[in-house]
């Protein structure tokens, strides 16, 4: 797959705030990446600056070939209009337009209008029932339904997403992911800006800013992260219950596909293989060891707090060890008062929260 963005050394600042700082990255035709980082590290900016909405100090943004801040006024309207597909935090809706005014003038800018297609954009949202309403007759979740539809009309080859759910409650900020995530299936390009862990997980790679410069690519998706875990989990018990970890092993516990799947761990430097035989980096060991720990204490949570059968409190702590954060795992082991086995006797590791042993 070709490039469709690429960053070369951009930089921006204003007065003596340096925004960007020579960030460097690209994105592939049909990716969805998450750009992540704390207020103020130049999400935004980046997101602008790739939209045409802001011109770079320095350094290049080039989207399907075009430098961005070399286009004029004109040219820049014809980009926006034709390649990129906005869905911002605030929605940015024409108040005094009804939503499918709203959709039909993004193609009035692209070419003409056909409040045909503009009706079946809608629908696709859900909002079929919503055509003739002005923004604020809507929630904001049916406002921002409105911003997808419109940021999809014209086929744009990249959608632009500054925190699309940031002002939505939990039910719309599902809405709007799952249909994020319907688009980035269909194989569109998706570069959004999110604060949230869980969403920026969805993506196939997180970009993190940090004081304006590029703190950290991760490339796995959610998917993949659960499957290395998994691996790494297996490779911790085997060693535990003094076997030799093995792929055949792996395979036998459930691992799926577990060569390609050992290549890429050793790839992020998680695994060593000797002959067949796996082993931990200190990184990798450290991974595990955090997993185990959080599935036994999901275990014991499960099994002492909540009654829950063992083989039901089995099956939801695997999906709970992916989603407990360090914080709440040290808040569940000092509820169960530091507990140092599993229902099942097995050791849990301890954590920073334990008292010294
Ligand atoms: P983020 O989206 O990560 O919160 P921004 O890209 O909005 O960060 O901002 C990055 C930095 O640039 C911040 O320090 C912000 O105050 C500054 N900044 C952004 N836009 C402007 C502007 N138009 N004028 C002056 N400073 C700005």
């Amino acid at each position: 797959m070709p490039d469709l963005v690429q960053v070369e050394d951009l930089s921006m600042r204003y007065g003596n705030v340096r925004a960007l700082d020579g960030v460097t990255f690209s994105v592939k035709s049909g990716e969805w990446i998450a750009i992540m980082g704390p207020s103020g590290s130049g999400k935004t900016t980046l997101i602008n600056i790739l939209g045409g909405l802001d011109t770079p100090t320095s350094g290049r943004a080039l989207v399907d070939g075009t430098d961005v801040a070399r286009l004029n006024e004109r040219g820049l309207t014809r980009f926006r209009a034709e390649k990129i597909g906005f869905v911002f935090q605030q929605f940015h809706l024409v108040p005094y337009l009804t939503a499918l005014e709203n959709v039909m003038l993004a193609q009035y800018f692209h070419s003409t209008t056909d409040e045909k297609e503009a009706r079946e954009a809608l629908a696709r949202v859900g909002l079929a029932e919503r055509f003739h309403h002005l923004p604020r007759q809507l929630s904001g979740g049916e406002q921002q339904r409105v911003a997808v539809a419109r940021a999809l009309i014209n086929h744009p080859k990249l959608i632009l997403a500054d925190e699309p759910t940031g002002n939505l409650d939990e039910s719309n900020e599902a809405v709007v992911i799952r249909l994020l995530r319907e688009l980035h299936g269909e194989g569109h390009t998706i570069l959004m800006v999110t604060h949230a862990a869980s969403i920026g997980q969805l993506a196939d790679r997180r970009i993190e800013l940090a004081h304006g410069r590029l703190a950290q690519i991760t490339v796995a998706s959610m998917e993949d992260e659960e499957r290395f875990d998994h691996l790494l989990e297996q490779v911790w018990i085997s060693a535990e219950e003094g076997a030799t970890p093995e792929l055949s092993r792996m395979r036998r516990s459930g691992v799926k596909d577990p060569a390609t799947l050992v290549a890429r761990l050793k790839d992020l430097g998680l695994l060593v293989v000797h002959d067949s035989e796996l082993s931990l980096t200190t990184s990798g060991a450290s991974r595990a060891r955090d997993i185990v720990r959080r599935r036994r204490l999901a275990e014991r949570l499960l099994t002492d707090t909540f009654s829950v059968a063992d083989t039901e409190a089995d099956s939801h702590a695997c999906k709970f060890e992916h989603i407990i954060s360090p914080d709440l795992d040290q808040r569940i082991c000092t509820f169960l008062g530091h507990p140092k086995t599993c229902p099942h006797g097995n050791p849990i590791p301890p954590g920073l929260c334990c008292p010294a042993r």
